[in-house]
């Protein structure tokens, strides 16, 4: 699916200025400003245009919206936004590899052609980490789900599980227990990782129910969910719980595999970036979740998208000077990649949003 908005100056252009991965919110704000400063500007997004934000119920500390915004609504404004000033947004168009040419631009291979443009902005974001437990392969789609907002409705009176103790994990089983009879919240912990505002609303919410200290083991069934076995991580005892149900928030990976090589990423395979956004490859920036950083949130990837953004001016007007090799030159980059070296980043825990791995 692609559109190009007649505003734009020059058109579909052989070479763009500069190809965006990721249409979530990072992506989005990077493409709102880079064609407002009038930059050839394409947007590719594997799924449709919005991100983990397009499926999220409610969001409610973007600013602006005081009484909360859909995060689907949120994601119309901003892609919305981003055509009116002229971005090609290209939906269902899936990043396969980069290849930098010889005068230093990039092509950008999607699964339906070679996008030429002078720079990059890589805002892949991050996906549902799975727990790896048996059951969980076999059962996917089949009662296991990584996504309430796109499968609560399924589950109206039944008991579903949700497994993790971080923000997804209870403002997801908040959302399901609009549908569910009960929802068992399994935790390994004794005490959640989510913000206190949501505790409190979810010890409050009947439907919610607790497990502590405990960990799934196995999904039980036959053609669907029709159980967990977990165990009690402080006497061993294994429990069998039916279920209907089961809900994974046990963290998030980047995705970045098509990345390896490309540019320099950490130790969990979040992109490395100095203070500017600039990753190890001249011309390619990078902002969102998927870039090692402390904070996961729309707010954060908004304003590293921005910034990205304005750092591409720069480098396209050979203006980035804390680069070596610009446009012209083409060399390495001599930035130091490790800018975000000096802080910790949130690894595999989605430690930002307290959401635990290994649940
Ligand atoms: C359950 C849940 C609830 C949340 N609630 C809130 C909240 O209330 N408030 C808040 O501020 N934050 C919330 N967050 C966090 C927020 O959603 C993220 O921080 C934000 O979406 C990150 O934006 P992003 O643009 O970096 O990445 P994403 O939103 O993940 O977007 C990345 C996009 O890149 C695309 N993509 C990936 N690989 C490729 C490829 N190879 N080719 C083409 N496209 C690709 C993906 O399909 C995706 O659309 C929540 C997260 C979760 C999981």
């Amino acid at each position: 699916m692609s559109f190009v908005l007649p505003s734009h100056p020059s058109g579909q252009p052989d070479t763009f200025d500069v190809a965006i991965v990721g249409a979530g919110p990072g992506g989005m704000t990077a493409a709102i400003y880079c064609s407002r400063a009038r930059l050839a500007t394409v947007l590719l997004e594997r799924n449709t245009a919005g991100g983990i934000m397009a499926i999220t119920e409610r969001i409610e500390n973007y600013p602006g919206f005081p009484e909360g915004i859909t995060g689907f609504e949120l994601s119309e404004k901003m892609k919305q936004q981003a055509a009116q000033f002229g971005a090609d947004l290209r939906e269902i168009t899936t990043v396969a590899a980069l290849d930098r040419q010889a005068d230093g631009s990039w092509v950008v291979v999607t699964d339906e052609e070679r996008v030429a443009a002078r720079a990059v902005i890589l805002s892949p974001g991050v996906e549902a980490r799975k727990l790896g437990v048996p059951g969980e392969a076999e059962f996917m789609g089949r009662g296991v789900s990584y996504c309430a907002t796109c499968d609560g409705a399924l589950y109206r009176d039944k008991e579903v599980v949700v497994i993790g103790g971080g923000d997804s994990a209870v403002e997801e089983g908040m959302f399901l227990a609009k549908f569910a009879s009960t929802v068992h919240v399994i935790h390994r912990r004794d005490e959640l990782r989510a913000q206190k505002i949501a505790q409190e609303r979810a010890f409050a919410n009947p439907r919610m129910h607790f497990i502590w200290n405990s960990q799934v083991r196995r999904i039980v069934g036959d053609t669907k969910v029709e159980a967990v076995d977990y165990q009690n991580v402080i006497d061993k005892s294994v429990t069998t719980l039916p279920v209907s149900g089961v809900f994974f928030y046990v963290g998030q990976l980047p995705n970045t595999t098509l990345l390896q090589g490309v540019v320099d990423l950490d130790e969990n395979g979040y992109i490395l970036t100095d203070d500017h956004l600039r990753t190890s490859q001249p011309g390619v920036f990078a902002c969102g979740d998927a870039r090692a950083g402390l904070i996961k949130q729309i707010a954060n990837a908004v304003g590293e998208g921005a910034l990205a953004a304005i750092q591409v001016e720069k480098y396209l007007d050979g203006l980035d000077f804390g680069q070596a090799g610009g446009p012209a030159a083409g060399g390495a980059a001599a930035v130091e990649p490790a800018g975000t070296a000096a802080v910790e980043p949130a690894g595999v825990e989605g430690r930002a949003r307290g959401d635990a791995a290994g649940a």
